[in-house]
């Protein structure tokens, strides 16, 4: 693989940054990659491990002369880390984003960018419940998508590399349109990750009246749970205040659903319970034949590197 981009800078530095950091270098998609985190300790972390050929103690220096930026900071610090970079961003940059809403990114970014530079919205569908700048892996964006959301006006040729250095980093590359992307991800992710949120609090609720027995004995079930309960508080507060009206909407539906299978165990309607269980098994096997998951009884993350 060749260079894309002569210079590359990431703004923040937690999984995904490190992790992009990771697959550029594995590919020699850059020529040279700059970062930036607000803290300390991180910019220290990441000088420690050499994530990143130069970590710079401020945005403006790393985003000097670079001709791709990406921030990689959670969504509702997206609007002030565009407003900090906005003066000091080359004519002709790409500038782009890893967040996981786009609708509400769009909004808080597009109005501090200068008008010579492209802004590409984009979200990688891959992560781990893991953060920070020791996290990341060069594989994590291997045959996962990442969704590029252009923006009215989008220059195709910027577009088009861009897709060709996230194809470079090992991943699948489609174009989405912000609202849709956001409901899609309400279905796929955020309504999921809160449902899991829930019940994980639901048995730490319990865990009192059953003298620890919960975690004790914990099963598949609800371990799989607290592995999503556990991701970056942080991010998903913002995900969700940001994506308020597709989550409510999902959730909304998923209520409906959950109603009526509490009252088919109610009424003792199996054939209700075996007809929906049978559907959801199909969309299971859909995901293992799209190569989005495999089949092994651990879900294949003994496999899984960090
Ligand atoms: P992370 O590991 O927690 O790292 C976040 C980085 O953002 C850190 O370097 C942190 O700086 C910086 N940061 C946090 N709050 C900030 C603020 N208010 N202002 C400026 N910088 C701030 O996060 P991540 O998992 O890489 O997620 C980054 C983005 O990717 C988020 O928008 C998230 O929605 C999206 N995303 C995440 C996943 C996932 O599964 N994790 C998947 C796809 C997309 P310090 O270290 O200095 O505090």
């Amino acid at each position: 693989m060749s260079v894309i981009y002569n210079r590359v800078a990431l703004i923040g530095l937690g999984l995904i940054a490190s992790s992009m950091f990771w697959a550029i270098k594995r590919a020699g998609l850059a020529g040279e990659v700059t970062g930036y985190a607000r803290s300390e300790a991180t910019r220290d972390t990441a000088r420690r491990i050499g994530l990143c050929d130069r970590v710079c103690d401020t945005a403006a220096e790393a985003v000097e002369g670079a001709d791709l930026v990406v921030m990689c900071v959670p969504v509702g610090a997206m609007g002030q880390v565009a407003a900090e970079i906005a003066p000091f961003l080359a004519a002709g940059a790409t500038v782009s984003d890893v967040g996981s809403v786009k609708a509400a990114v769009i909004q808080a970014v597009g109005p501090h960018l200068p008008d010579h530079v492209h802004f590409i919205p984009a979200h990688p569908l891959a992560g781990t419940e893991h953060s920070g700048p020791e996290s990341g892996f060069a594989t994590l964006f291997d045959n996962r998508w990442c969704l590029l959301v252009p923006v009215d006006g989008t220059d195709a040729a910027a577009l088009d590399r861009l897709a060709r250095f996230w194809r470079g980093m090992g991943a699948n590359v489609d174009k989405m349109e912000a609202d849709h992307h956001d409901l899609v991800l309400a279905v796929t992710s955020h309504a999921p990750h809160l449902i899991a949120y829930t019940m994980v609090g639901v048995a730490d609720d319990l865990r009192r009246v059953t003298d620890s027995e919960v975690i004790k004995y914990s099963a598949a079930g609800f371990r799989d749970f607290t592995r999503i309960a556990a991701s970056d508080p942080t991010m998903w507060r913002d995900v969700f205040l940001t994506n308020k009206d597709a989550t409510l909407e999902i959730l909304g539906r998923f209520t409906e659903e959950l109603f009526a299978l509490q009252r088919a165990i109610r009424t003792g309607d199996g054939d209700h319970l075996h007809a929906y269980f049978t559907r959801t098994r199909a969309i299971r096997r859909g995901i293992i034949e799209a190569g989005q998951d495999t089949d092994a009884p651990d879900f294949g993350r003994a496999k899984v590197g960090r």
